[in-house]
């Protein structure tokens, strides 16, 4: 019986092994160095907050796996060996397999500053870190002040996580606005004031010089380099993005650029190797995507797609149109095709942006200057749906119709009630129109209800 072997545990690897399983009696091995079963990485974060225990991070129960003939095995992978076909593990020998799925996922980035490998200073990426994170910082008695080092989505968390613990945070940002490479102004401008009135110590244009030891080897400060700064502190947290986490594949022969190399149908250079998730990177970017996509929706769809090719019917990796969802504290954000911030966007993609005046809430809506087409929506504190912005992408509606339509849209039908007005009384303030905001339609307020 042919043998898949998946190297990682994560979303994209389970995945895999999941439609594997549905479509073929193939024998499976998972193995994983980080936990013995599945957990979704990204409710980490509400382990630390108490909002749950790390067990009900696991979307399935233990006996699942045995139940659908999938093996585990708990260990690390040191090397691969694409002549024999066999992983190498560091303590437990070697497994032989007939088709390899690299599935590996992410790690923190350093980049070199002196004392990052203090004690006390550490990644949130893995269920290592979130222990390593209760023994540095379980509270404000031990831990005076954290400084997180870098402005994303996992920096953000931390900082929420270390907050609840009432520990004091200061937080370097090196760009001027939060996630400005990603966000346009407005919504970024909301989100410093936002990161402000949660009583976290912004400090924007401001990055890591150094980190100083005390006397023990533990951090004791870090140095701003702007500014030359020194802040004590007792906990410094690294969020300076990720990088693939290929580091065991350098000897292997299987062609590594930032990730492992793979084409559209996830196949890297050497035949029965596949890769997914946050490890695989493109050869060539699909459409505006990056070659590699560190996000969970993308190892999703990569596993299902690998799981086809794997079962005999060889399919293509089609993400479709971009989307992904976060939250900045407590405000949800989603997105749906792009919109770029300032910093990269062309002259061609116009922006509307409407907020709240008192509430946190806004929208960003992309489109073409030239032909009106919508390009895509940000919202901040408001849910929309997807399938009807997935629609509108396909069929290439104009900014008119969807500013028109933005009802059918509405996840909150409680949300119009109160803003759409608003809104499009804005768009037609800003570009000269007189568009009339439609009801939502019957079909949409059936499916809502
Ligand atoms: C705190 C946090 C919050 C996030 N929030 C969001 C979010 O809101 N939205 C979003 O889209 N994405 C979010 N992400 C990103 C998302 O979690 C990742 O994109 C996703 O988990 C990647 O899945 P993966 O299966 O590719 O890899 P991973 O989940 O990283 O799994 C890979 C597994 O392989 C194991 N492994 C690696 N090397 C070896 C080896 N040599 N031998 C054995 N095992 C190995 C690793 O230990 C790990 O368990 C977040 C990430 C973090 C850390």
């Amino acid at each position: 019986m042919e043998h898949i072997v998946i190297i990682g545990n994560g979303i994209a690897g389970v995945t895999a092994a999941r439609h594997i399983r549905k479509l073929s009696n193939k024998k499976i091995t998972i193995i994983s160095a980080e936990s013995d079963y599945f957990f979704s990485r990204t409710a980490l974060m509400y382990v630390y907050m108490g909002h749950m225990k790390f067990e009900h991070t696991q979307p399935y129960e233990n006996w699942f796996w045995k139940k659908n003939n999938i093996d585990l095995i708990n260990g690390f992978v040191t090397q691969v060996n694409t002549t024999e076909k066999e992983v190498i593990l560091k303590h437990n020998g070697s497994i032989s397999y007939d088709k390899l799925i690299i599935a590996t996922g992410s790690k923190p980035n350093k980049f070199g500053w002196p004392g990052q490998d203090l004690e006390g200073v550490q990644g949130l990426y893995s269920k290592q870190d979130l222990e390593l994170l209760e023994q540095n910082a379980p509270n404000n008695k031990v831990c005076k002040r954290a400084v997180i080092v870098g402005g994303g989505l996992i920096g953000i968390e931390l900082a929420e996580m270390l907050r609840t613990r009432n520990i004091p945070v200061t937080f370097l940002v090196r760009e001027s606005s939060f996630w400005n490479g990603v966000l346009p102004s407005g919504e970024s401008q909301m989100i410093n004031e936002h990161i402000l009135e949660h009583h976290i110590d912004l400090r924007l244009g401001a990055s890591l010089k150094e980190i100083v030891p005390d006397e023990k080897g533990k951090v004791k400060s870090v140095i701003v380099a702007e500014t030359g700064e020194e802040i004590t502190c007792t906990v410094v947290g690294l969020t300076a993005g990720v990088t693939p986490n290929i580091d065991f594949l350098k000897d292997s022969g299987i062609e590594l650029g930032k990730g492992v190399k793979v084409n559209r149908f996830l196949e890297t250079n050497i035949k029965d190797i596949y890769a997914i998730g946050d490890c695989a990177e493109q050869h060539e970017a699909i459409g505006n995507r990056r070659p590699v996509e560190a996000v969970w929706y993308t190892g999703r769809m990569m596993g299902e797609t690998v799981a086809q090719t794997i079962c005999g019917n060889r399919t293509e990796y089609k993400p479709g149109h971009w989307f992904n969802s976060a939250k900045f504290l407590d405000i949800e954000y989603q997105t749906y095709g792009w919109v770029f911030s300032e910093r990269i966007k062309g002259e061609d993609e116009i922006h509307f942006h409407w907020r709240h005046p008192k509430e946190k809430l806004c929208i960003t809506i992309a489109f073409d200057k030239g032909s009106k087409t919508f390009l895509g929506i940000n919202t901040f504190g408001i849910r929309m749906r997807h399938e009807v912005f997935d629609r509108w992408l396909n069929d290439k509606k104009d900014i008119d119709f969807v500013m028109a339509h933005l009802a059918d849209a509405n996840f909150d039908p409680e949300f119009y009630r109160r803003h759409e007005s608003e809104i499009v009384a804005k768009f037609n303030s800003d570009f000269g129109k007189n568009i009339v905001p439609k009801k939502k339609s019957l079909k949409r307020i059936f499916q809502t209800s």
